[in-house]
């Protein structure tokens, strides 16, 4: 059973996302790829990528990944934060980060380590 993995983008990252997806597409289609349910969306229409969408963000989708962080259930997380605005549910993203952090679960929140994850992570697919 393939590994899971987690794609979240905050809005004003989503066009740095699809395009850093449109380059590592043949790594990342070794995987169960989950995302929250607007950058799912684009991962699906621009990338052609297979996700399984969860809530938006501001609406649980956070918390969904943290859920499955708790249960061990996710195998790594690529979460493109926007380091320039304030969010409205920036708890939930605290939450998701602390989670990741607490669990040792693989976490990239920026282009050139979520290369250097995915990298290390498609080897061991
Ligand atoms: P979205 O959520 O993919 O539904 O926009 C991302 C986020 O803000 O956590």
């Amino acid at each position: 059973m393939s590994k899971i993995i987690a794609l979240v983008a905050h809005d004003a990252m989503k066009e740095k996302l699809v395009e850093w997806a449109q380059n590592h597409k043949e790594d990342l289609s070794k995987f169960q790829i989950v995302a929250t349910g607007t950058t799912g969306g684009k991962l699906i229409d621009e990338v052609g990528l297979d996700v399984k969408r969860l809530k938006s963000g501001p609406h649980g989708g956070d918390a969904q990944l943290g859920a499955m962080i708790a249960e061990d259930r996710l195998n790594g997380l690529f979460f493109f934060i926007d380091p320039l605005s304030s969010m409205p549910h920036d708890v939930d993203v605290k939450s998701l980060v602390r989670l990741a952090t607490l669990y040792d679960t693989p976490l990239a929140v920026n282009r050139s380590t979520a290369t250097a994850v995915l990298s290390q992570l498609a080897l061991e697919a």
